[in-house]
């Protein structure tokens, strides 16, 4: 057991990643239980990480959703710099995947609008996350009839993106889920995590991801030009998705909204297109008209732009 500045006891690690140790850990009152990951200590040693960690303070505390781990704390003690944050009673999704191989369609589409949703929100705050992928989506198994998805790390990229971690840890993320452009150098934009988030569900769907290969350089390029494999035994619509979230162009994405809101239209039309407009709404513009006007209910590939179309150069 060891203490954690004034207000914390730390139990014992339950797990360790790229950024530090995380331990279960528990107010010194007791009266809540907690998650606390202790960043390396080359990490707290750099005054520029230091002061990202105080900048960000205010951002990743003011975040407050159902399908984000949320933070309670950001301590900083002597040499020692930790993130306190509710402890998620489950496994992360990599790992929950792993022992399931693949999830059904229903479920899998289930976990990735409650990740869009917590998208929704940290993009609404102007932050994004950069680095979505399974391992940073924790399963609350509370309820192991209703698991639930808890974003983690939301912000933690950024904290320490810069020289600093670039140069301890090589590139940030893992090329498995990175968008095109961020291997450009591109600062992240929010279409980013989409982007991820559409190669997450082509993995809970498949149980792979949809780009391999055995150099990060090699897979950057896949991401660059490849056209991902289409599901084969998925719902077209569903699919239409899948190939609108992984466009290659970041401005012909759909945003964590659209994306959470036609995924979840689809999911309850029991994944059937959408009716064609009656003639009386159709004017003759057709998908131009559905686009402008933002109709969610427009039919998911009439939405897809045509510079979406995935081809490879
Ligand atoms: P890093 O991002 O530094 O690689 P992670 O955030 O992935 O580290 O944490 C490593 C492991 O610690 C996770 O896979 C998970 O098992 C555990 N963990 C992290 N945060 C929590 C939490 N809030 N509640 C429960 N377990 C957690
Ligand atoms: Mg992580």
């Amino acid at each position: 057991m060891r203490k954690l500045g004034s207000g914390y006891v730390l139990h014992e690690p339950i797990g360790r990643g790229a950024f530090g140790q995380v331990w279960r850990g528990a107010t010194v009152a007791g009266d809540r239980q907690v998650a606390v990951k202790v960043l390396r200590g080359e990490l707290a040693d750099d005054p520029e990480v230091v002061a990202r960690f105080v900048q960000e303070r205010s951002v990743l505390l003011g975040f407050n959703d159902p399908h984000l781990v949320t933070v309670r704390d950001l301590v900083v003690e002597g040499d020692t710099l930790a993130i306190v944050m509710d402890l998620v009673n489950g496994v992360d999704l990599r790992v929950y995947l792993r022992e399931r191989g693949k999830l059904t369609i229903p479920a899998a589409v289930a976990l990735t609008c409650q990740v869009l949703r917590a998208l929704t929100v940290v993009h609404a705050a102007g932050v994004v996350h950069r680095d979505l992928k399974p391992a940073n989506v924790l399963i609350d198994l509370t309820d192991p009839d209703d698991p639930q998805a808890r974003l983690t790390d939301f912000g933690v990229a950024r904290l320490a993106h810069g020289r600093s971690l670039t140069r301890l840890t090589g590139a940030i993320g893992t090329p498995l889920y990175m968008a095109p452009e961020l291997a450009q150098h591109e600062h992240a934009q929010p279409s980013a995590d989409v982007y991820s988030a559409g190669v997450m569900l082509y993995e809970l769907l498949t149980g792979h991801p949809p780009f391999s290969a055995p150099h990060p350089i090699a897979l950057l390029r896949a991401h660059m030009e490849d056209a991902p494999e289409p599901i084969a035994d998925i719902p077209p619509p569903l699919w239409d998705m899948i190939a609108w979230m992984l466009a290659k162009d970041p401005a012909a994405r759909p945003s964590a909204t659209e994306s959470n809101g036609e995924l979840t239209r689809l999911a309850r039309s029991g994944f059937q297109p959408a009716a064609p407009p009656s003639r009386d709404a159709d004017h003759g513009t057709g998908a131009a008209a559905a686009t402008a006007t933002g109709e969610s209910d427009a039919g998911v590939t009439a939405l897809i732009p045509p510079d979406a179309t995935i081809v490879t150069p």
